[in-house]
């Protein structure tokens, strides 16, 4: 299992998810991210208008999640 924070997989706070591979993560941030945009959070909702602009351009989206991936993949496995 690895830890990841939202804040590292860009969102906002320092929620953690735990997971073993980088789609589950990732997944699992999405979820969470929903949740906080329906609660109408603003800080949330700013990191996610980041993440909508990101994804406007699948270039820079692509190298976002690779570096994420990457990240993911060196952190110690516990
Ligand atoms: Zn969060």
């Amino acid at each position: 299992m690895k830890t990841m924070t939202c804040k590292q997989l860009g969102g906002a706070c320092e929620e953690k998810f735990q997971a073993n591979s980088f789609e589950e993560i990732a997944e699992m941030s999405k979820k969470h991210g929903m949740e906080m945009f329906q609660k109408g959070d603003v800080e949330h909702l700013k990191a996610m208008d980041e993440m909508n602009k990101l994804m406007a351009k699948p270039e820079d989206m692509k190298v976002w999640f690779e570096n994420k991936k990457k990240e993911f993949d060196d952190l110690p496995d516990k």
